[in-house]
């Protein structure tokens, strides 16, 4: 018995089922904040550091109740009590300290680090407010600062301090902590989160996400990449980068000399795996600090250094491979300017006429990756196709210097969160039909047994009708929004780019939208769900959030069409919105242009619930075809070597499709006066300009297959007892996608750590 009844009397003076929901969230923090404080650190001579711009780590308390093995006693207790955890966790706030994928991958890890008995850290900053909170203002994306923090949170305040050495000042560090427990492990990790005492807010400009961006004391942890687009916007971002790797790296080797390290043999204590290039300041900080606090001479201080660190790539989006004028790195740090125009002579040296490998190119751009490669010993990529991609085009001068450095590490999801947290009704049939096993080795394989029984896809049906309700009255209570909860349930979530085309489904909708007018009218009522945010200096991304809200807007003032079709826009999508959206989906959208989604790991969510997947050949789309077999996916378009070779040849004109007799009238309707009705002419205008000139992402090359392979799967879907066979299936084969697999790969081949 936890007797929460007790917890309510001592600390509120009252009955638990007197409380509000805030007040009993409050009694459950600090009760699982008591545990975990008990629980011994992981031990082990080496240590992990994973550090990271981002950890979209979302509400903790389900998960943390559910590692501990306290959720069902919790559960119980509460449900005496007249509510449920639900409806408590309502009342915690989501912490904003991530922006997408690579930040979602990196909680994953830190779960499955803990759940392996691993002994590793995650490291980052505490941002004050976030990214931003996104909401919709006349069919745009507008911005507020999201106050994560006014809200009681998990975040401990430890001793630990650093002095950060800029060249104009020196910035005193604190160092906040948030425990991390496994899934029935004794022992905890930790994420540890850097922050500045000096921070304002009050320099933020009301209602707005603005603020001077040259007052580094006061602004540095304020928000998640903040705008770059001045100059003051990139030093800024350097500071954040730079203030991060000086407290990692300092933690590093002090926590290493406390384990026994004399500094030489600091590889065999310290192991840095740095999450895409935002963290590669720490290959010259760590140079910068065994050489001048540490007594090392520079060339042993590399040598150390590149045994020490590994580097995760997460892009193949040339823009998105981060690069920094040196004048720029000189201004805010100029001792590790210095210590990088080093490592680029040493780079030049030896390989003095292969240019694409050198650091610092004739423009003084400085190339993070090139560090990151050159002075690191693994580099990985997170899908096998992504991977096969790097060694072959987008890293391939690398690949042939470092052949041995390379390899694959598929990303993966944890099943605490995206199964056993977000689906409790299917944890349940789960256990209910291959018992609990797979709790351990995420092995779903023996649910294929069922594939015929007529009572088990009867219960699977009536999971995924709940899982609906739950996401209908979701979207009810929080946004006044009404959905069909009869309908095919047919989600894009992720973060807004051309790459992953919203767009090519907002020409479908734009086709449906006619289709139905026309009395084609659809078996099943259909609801297309998106959400995501849009960076706020990318144009185009708003463009295209403002095309669905205007399309969205239309069709629910049509009254023809609006029974048969509903387009809803989740504002501010984030882990807690993803919670409610993958249990309730049918449909799971992977249509990226091929070759630029690295891997994706919402696709592996969404199989894991049971939704059939739209995919073209991307990313680990193209393991998921291969995991559970073509026939159970719908795959479509060009492959990602068709798609290579055309930017190779530069031979995409959008004009050789937009002339295609299906597709120039649903192009067109972007800037008809039906929908300039709801929309903004300059912004509607813009983006049809862009996509029949341009097209970057190539939304036209693929959209003629695309609306012939969506009508077949809302064909497909009016064969119930087919469709829930083969969600069966998804969810057998989704074993693979655990992250505990992905993070068991890491330490077998790059990190090597004790168990
Ligand atoms: C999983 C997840 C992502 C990544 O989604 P992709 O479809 O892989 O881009 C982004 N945001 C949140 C909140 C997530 O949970």
């Amino acid at each position: 018995m936890l007797n929460l009844n007790e917890r309510a009397k001592a600390q509120f003076n009252q009955e638990l089922s007197e409380l509000s929901h805030a007040e009993i969230y409050k009694i459950l923090l600090d009760l699982v904040q008591e545990k975990t404080a008990a629980m011994p650190q992981n031990q082990g001579k080496r240590k992990l550091y994973y550090i990271s711009a981002e950890f979209l780590i979302g509400k903790l308390l389900s998960n943390n109740l559910l590692n501990l093995g306290l959720y069902d006693e919790v559960a119980a207790e509460l449900a005496e009590n007249g509510t449920s955890l639900a409806e408590v966790e309502e009342a915690e706030a989501e912490p904003s300290l991530g922006n997408g994928g690579l930040g979602r991958l990196a909680a994953c890890f830190l779960d499955s680090i803990a759940t392996l008995g691993l002994n590793g850290d995650g490291v980052g900053l505490n941002y004050h407010f976030g990214l931003f909170r996104q909401y919709f203002e006349n069919n745009k994306q507008s911005y507020q600062p999201d106050e994560w923090l006014d809200h009681p949170t998990w975040l401990k305040k430890s001793d630990i301090s650093y002095k950060v050495p800029f060249g104009q000042f020196t910035l005193q560090s604190t160092l906040y902590e948030i425990d991390v427990p496994g899934y029935n492990q004794p022992n905890v990790n930790k994420l540890r989160l850097f922050d500045l005492d000096t921070v304002n807010p009050e320099i933020i400009e009301e209602g707005s996400i603005n603020f001077d961006k040259t007052q580094i004391e006061e602004n540095l942890t304020l928000f998640l990449y903040p705008d770059d687009s001045d100059r003051n916007g990139n030093l800024l971002r350097i500071y954040q980068q730079y203030f991060m790797v000086s407290n990692g790296a300092q933690l590093a080797i002090q926590e290493a000399i406390e384990r026994g390290s004399n500094i030489h043999d600091l590889a065999e204590y310290v192991v840095v795996q740095i999450n895409d290039t935002h963290p590669t300041f720490i290959i010259p900080e760590f140079v910068r600090l065994l050489t001048t606090e540490h007594g090392i001479d520079f060339e042993e201080a590399v040598e150390i250094t590149r045994n020490v660190v590994a580097f995760t790539n997460h892009t193949i989006l040339s823009e998105a491979l981060e690069k920094w004028p040196l004048a720029d790195i000189h201004e805010v740090v100029p001792e590790i300017a210095e210590i990088i125009v080093q490592l680029d002579e040493i780079i030049k040296d030896q390989f003095p006429d292969n240019e694409a490998v050198h650091i610092i190119d004739e423009w003084g751009t400085v190339h993070m990756a090139s560090i990151a490669i050159h002075f690191g010993f693994s580099i990985n990529g997170v899908a096998a196709l992504h991977t096969e991609i790097l060694k072959n085009n987008e890293l391939n001068h690398f690949y042939e210097i470092y052949p041995e450095k390379f390899s694959n590490k598929t990303n993966g999801i944890t099943f605490r969160r995206w199964l056993m947290a977000a689906n409790p009704s299917l944890t349940n049939f789960i256990d209910e039909h291959i018992g609990t096993k797979w709790r351990e080795d995420a092995d779903l394989t023996d649910l294929l047994a069922f594939e015929n029984d007529d009572k088990a896809l009867d219960e699977l049906r009536r999971i995924k009708r709940e899982n609906k309700n739950a996401l209908a009255d979701h979207l009810q209570r929080t946004r006044g929004i009404n959905i069909d909860r009869h309908s095919i349930v047919d989600v894009q979530i992720k973060r807004i780019h051309e790459y992953k085309r919203q767009q090519m489904l907002a020409l479908y909708i734009i086709y449906k939208y006619h289709e139905i007018k026309a009395g084609n009218i659809p078996g099943t009522p259909i609801t297309i769900i998106f959400g995501g945010k849009a960076a706020p200096a990318y144009t185009i991304a708003k463009d295209i959030i403002h095309l669905i809200l205007s399309l969205s807007e239309l069709i629910e003032n049509d009254l023809d069409v609006a029974p048969h079709l509903k387009v809803v826009f989740v504002d501010n999508y984030n882990v807690s919105e993803a919670e409610y959206l993958i249990p309730a989906a049918n449909i799971s959208e992977q249509i990226s242009l091929a070759s630029k989604e690295a891997s994706g790991t919402g696709n592996m969510k969404f199989m894991l619930n049971g939704a059939l997947t739209i995919m073209t050949w991307d990313g680990a789309n193209v393991e998921i075809a291969e995991q559970v077999g073509e026939e159970n996916v719908y795959p479509f378009g060009k492959s990602s070597e068709e798609i290579v070779n055309l930017y190779a040849t530069d031979g995409y004109d959008p004009q050789d499709y937009y002339k295609q007799e299906r597709i120039q009238p649903i192009v067109d309707f972007i800037i008809s006066d039906e929908l300039m009705a709801y929309g903004i002419p300059e912004r509607l205008n813009r983006l049809y300009k862009d996509m029949t000139s341009k097209d970057y992402f190539m939304a036209l090359i693929d959209l003629e297959e695309f609306i012939d392979v969506k009508e077949k799967v809302y064909l497909d879907y009016e064969d119930r007892r087919d469709w829930t066979r083969r969600s069966l299936i998804n969810i057998a084969n989704a074993g693979y996608f655990s992250a505990d697999r992905t993070i068991a790969e890491y330490n077998k081949d790059i990190w090597h750590l004790d168990q």
